[in-house]
């Protein structure tokens, strides 16, 4: 089944649900229009569509392999890399001054969602390398801007992210590699890192590694990390390739999925020290490593978005195809499944589930432009709090999405699902990262609750959820019959989240225990909400649309209403199960001790 890149949803709802077109007509991004950002996000769907996503299945099939430390990608990578590359893709963001097409952030979130829905493990190259040309940007100096930014903007050169090691994952207060500073100014790396992505490979001519690392005299702990450019080959002066540097790959793991993404163990310095840069200031590596992980979270919630909707289109053409039983319809023979209720539940909570997650996504994009772009500084500085709010729902909510609708693509073909030769199974396997790197959702859910919530003392989050009731006000205050008792229970979810919100900030100061292990609910009961606001906000749409004597996305509406009568229920139970503390958890030695 082929992939077709859901270019009318995602420009459905950056126009409807997070208001893109508005920022684009006010001027936010200078002269660029609607039509240019559309018809960028179209193009991309085109390439991804025709170029990526026929090499999914050799991605997933024959993976990569590393041979005495080169690493190899499957068939075709490398020609598509260098043919997305020319065609400008690696620089949808990026500044004029360096290539790049300058756009906003919000387009390429778009076009992340569609590399990765075509192929998820062509696409991690890309969603890497955007972040270290990020913060190659924001804290490199000039002369490492100028030497590497345009070759990274133009695809010529890729980049990885060197956070983890054996002992450090989502700890990077352990992290060992360290770096020593060299008579000439430059610094000396040595260490090993552990699940590098495209740590090694063959789609481009050189590697540029943002490394963690720790000088001598650096103080414990995170703050005593500074951050290190390491490139593959020395660059020499007119920016042509030299010498071979000291790192090297010295194997890639064998994974779940991903398996066209090769997931490297990194050796730097053992023939002497790996010649390093060093990024913004010393001991303050992790404030220009979080400008990489910020862009990369929210990547990684495009990637749920992403195999979700691939899980669901691979679904639903199946259960068009397969007859089993007699559907209340009737008619002769077998029924396709899709007449089956419980088949309808599955496909229609895989598509719900997108599409919310989606919206929260494009929001968090959205304010991320704003933040960037806004007109004022004060305005500016609530667009950065609200993309500070939202990126852990983004990345955790999303990904987790994806796990779901994955899975539920497996259900969905019931035994098929589970061979390999349809497909399904491979979404399953390729989305089950994406809650477990870029920081573990468990830990996205206690920055949420810890770090966000107290926000402008907890105005950031009360603005979020005023600005869903308005939207669940606004579903009532219509009352169109298509939207049953959206409105209704929509409110209640919103009233659970309040409720969990207050009780998570009392719970903080008072008893961080509870909070904690509530967090994982309460970033949950957080999506819930936000992503029936912005179903919702589709229909309120969709209806207005109609009004005007376009009937065509009349489904929004239903879409909403499933999605407030049939998940969004879930809400007052997860407040419940948070507003009941730590109290459960207290005896696990005991409980668990039962266990062999
Ligand atoms: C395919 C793949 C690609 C990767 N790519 C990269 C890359 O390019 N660069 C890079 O640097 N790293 C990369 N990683 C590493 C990834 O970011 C880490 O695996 C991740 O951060 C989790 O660390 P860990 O595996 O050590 O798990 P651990 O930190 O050991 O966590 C195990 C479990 O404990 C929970 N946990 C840990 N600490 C806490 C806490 N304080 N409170 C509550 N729960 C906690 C976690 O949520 C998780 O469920 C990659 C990993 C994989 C598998």
């Amino acid at each position: 089944m082929s992939y077709q890149s859901p270019v009318a949803d995602i420009l459905y709802s950056l126009k409807h649900v997070a208001g893109f077109d508005e920022a684009i007509q006010s001027g936010l991004f200078g002269d660029l229009d609607v039509e240019t950002a559309a018809s960028v996000i179209a193009e991309a769907g085109r390439f991804a569509t025709e170029v990526i996503a026929p090499l999914d299945r050799v991605g997933d099939e024959v993976g990569a392999r590393c041979e005495n430390g080169a690493v190899f990608t499957p068939p075709g990578f490398r020609e598509a890399y260098r043919q997305w590359a020319s065609a400008g893709w690696a620089g949808v963001t990026a500044s004029t001054e360096y290539g790049g097409m300058g756009l906003p952030h919000s387009v390429n979130f778009a076009c992340g969602e569609i590399w990765n829905g075509a192929s998820m493990g062509f696409a991690l190259c890309p969603l890497l390398t955007e972040g270290a040309i990020g913060a190659l940007n924001a804290y490199g100096g000039e002369a490492l801007r100028s030497t590497y930014l345009s070759r990274m903007v133009s695809g010529e050169w890729t980049g990885t992210m060197n956070l983890t090691e054996p002992q450090a994952g989502s700890d990077l207060n352990a992290v060992k590699t360290r770096a020593e500073r060299a008579a000439d100014g430059t610094y000396r790396v040595f260490g090993q890192k552990i699940f590098i992505t495209y740590g090694e490979h063959d789609m481009a001519d050189n590697i540029v590694h943002l490394v963690l690392a720790r000088l001598p005299d650096a103080p414990p702990g995170t703050r005593g990390l500074s951050l290190f450019l390491v490139p593959k080959f020395l660059v020499e002066a007119d920016g042509s390739l030299g010498a071979r540097n000291d790192v090297r790959c010295a194997s890639i793991e064998h994974k779940m999925g991903i398996h066209a993404s090769p997931t490297c163990v990194m050796i730097y310095g053992d023939a002497g020290g790996a010649k390093g840069w060093l990024v913004g200031e010393e001991n303050r590596g992790l404030a220009a490593m979080f400008v990489m992980m910020n862009s990369a979270r929210l990547g990684v919630g495009m990637q749920g978005v992403a195999i979700g909707e691939r899980a669901l289109q691979r679904a639903l053409a199946y259960a068009r195809e397969r007859r089993q039983g007699r559907s209340a319809k009737g008619g002769a023979g077998m029924s396709p499944i899709i007449e089956h209720p419980d088949v309808q539940r599955m496909l229609m909570t895989m598509k719900a589930l997108v599409q919310a997650a989606r919206g929260i996504s494009h929001l968090t994009a959205v304010a991320i432009d704003r933040s960037f772009h806004a007109p004022s500084a004060e305005e500016r500085a609530a667009a950065a709090e609200r993309a500070a709010l939202l990126t852990p729902v983004a990345k955790a909510f999303s990904s987790d999405i994806g796990d779901e609708v994955a899975s539920l693509g497996v259900q969905v073909h019931g035994g098929m699902g589970y061979i390999e030769e349809t497909g399904a199974a491979q979404h399953m396997r390729d989305s089950r990262i994406a809650a477990i790197y870029e920081g573990a959702n468990g830990v996205q859910a206690i920055d949420l609750v810890q770090r966000k919530l107290p926000l402008s003392g907890g105005a950031v989050a009360a603005r979020e959820i005023a600005g869903m009731r308005a939207i669940a006000s606004e579903v009532a205050a219509r009352g169109e019959a298509g939207f049953g008792a959206t409105a209704g229970i929509l409110l209640e979810a919103i009233d659970a989240l309040e409720q969990a919100t207050v009780y998570m900030r009392e719970a903080l100061g008072a008893d961080p225990a509870s909070a904690l292990s509530g967090a994982s609910a309460y970033l949950r009961l957080f999506g819930l909400a936000l992503g029936g606001a912005c179903l919702a906000k589709a229909g309120l749409a969709a209806q207005d649309q109609a009004a005007r004597g376009d009937e065509t996305q009349r489904g929004r509406v239903g879409l909403a209403r499933f999605f407030a009568e049939k998940l969004a229920p879930a809400a007052p139970g997860l407040a419940r199960s948070i507003q009941s503390g730590a109290a459960a958890l207290a005896p696990y030695e005991t409980i668990l001790a039962e266990t062999a």
